[in-house]
């Protein structure tokens, strides 16, 4: 009799041990199963430039051109990465880089100006083999803030820095240091001081709704079946009192999990972190068991429709399927697979 109940009190935890993390497997391997919709890709990466009032009817031929090349640039750095067999960290990296060298975008040279006259950069990166991330918040001399959240990353404990302590990191990392002033370009200049003067002629503070976007960024697909995203921006035109918004919040902005998908968003910041968006797509692959697609469609068509949060965001699952829905006039975007290349602009 005593053997018994020691015996079962042996057993008893034992036996709860084994079925909780059974139970916590479960949904796991399923959501893995559901991810088998297409025949899977051996890479792939997705990039956007920014979602907003991107109309045909606004947009020159010659704009046209420029954005077109330089989305199919950006893919073809990602691309050389992932087809050698480097890893989606880098080949994100790297693409982003190149889309923060452009004036085209609204981060690194070109971010948008502050209420200020200033440009603060913010950038975060993920890691979806370990939900290992970093982020930037803030930042004025760093040429390449994804770098810099990179390095957070990889090179502290830390998840997120902003302001002066994550310049003087990264640069103690060796990133390249910049003059504020690099940033600067006469587009963005010019956009604050209609916003600035419109808010003098009508005595209002300005609606963001009316600020142009041009975020960018990735999320690729390594032939490892490593899974990360990224996202850097200069945030929304007259911006004040060091508001930062979701593309450095990992969860909001940004998010990666081998297990589920990849996401970079691009908006009105303020919607995507109150309604947790990037994290919000990889919560309904993993519980209700949705394709990418129809989770991303759900939060970007219906859940932020109805909360009027403007914006997109582009995703990518396990197998290399592909969403980049929005809710706006237009989102410059694209995507990239073996024998496949999409670029697009406009609402199709
Ligand atoms: N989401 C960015 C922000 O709120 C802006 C953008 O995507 O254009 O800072």
């Amino acid at each position: 009799m005593k053997l018994s109940i020691k015996y079962s009190l042996f057993i008893l935890p034992l036996s709860l041990l084994f079925f909780s993390c059974n139970n916590e497997r479960k949904p796991q391997s399923i959501a893995k199963a559901k991810l088998g919709a297409t025949d899977g890709a051996e890479y792939a990466m997705v990039i956007h430039g920014g979602a907003g009032t991107i109309k045909k009817e606004n947009m020159s031929e010659d704009m046209y051109q420029q954005y077109y090349n330089a989305l199919d640039t950006a893919l073809s750095i990602g691309e050389k990465i992932l087809k050698e067999g480097g890893s989606s960290l880098d080949a994100i990296e790297k693409t982003i880089h190149f889309m923060e060298d452009s004036p085209l975008f609204n981060s690194g040279k070109g971010a948008v100006f502050t209420n200020a006259g200033t440009n603060e950069l913010d950038a975060s990166i993920m890691d979806g083999a370990n939900r290992n991330a970093g982020a930037v918040g803030g930042i004025t001399n760093v040429k390449h803030p994804i770098s810099a959240a990179r390095a957070v990353m990889e090179k502290s404990e830390h998840v997120m820095m902003v302001g002066e302590g994550a310049e003087k990191f990264a640069k103690a990392n060796g990133l390249e240091i910049v003059d504020p002033e690099y940033f600067k370009t006469e587009r963005r200049w010019n956009s604050l001081q209609k916003i600035l003067a419109k808010e003098e002629s009508t005595g209002h503070v300005s609606d963001f709704k009316d600020s142009k976007y041009g975020t960018v960024g990735a999320v690729a697909l390594d032939k490892a079946g490593n899974i990360a995203a990224g996202t850097s921006t200069g945030g929304m035109t007259n911006k004040k009192y060091n508001r930062i918004g979701d593309s450095p919040i990992i969860g909001a902005g940004t998010f990666a999990d081998n297990l589920t998908c990849g996401v970079s968003c691009t908006g009105h910041g303020e919607f995507f972190i109150r309604y947790a968006v990037a994290y919000d797509v990889a919560a309904r692959m993993e519980y209700k068991l949705e394709s990418v697609q129809e989770a991303a469609e759900f939060i970007v068509n219906e859940k932020l429709v109805k909360a009027e949060g403007s914006g997109g965001l582009i995703a990518l699952d396990a197998k290399g399927n592909v969403s980049m829905p929005f809710n706006t006039a237009g989102m410059y975007r694209g995507y990239i697979k073996p024998n496949e290349k999409v670029i697009a602009m406009y609402q199709e």
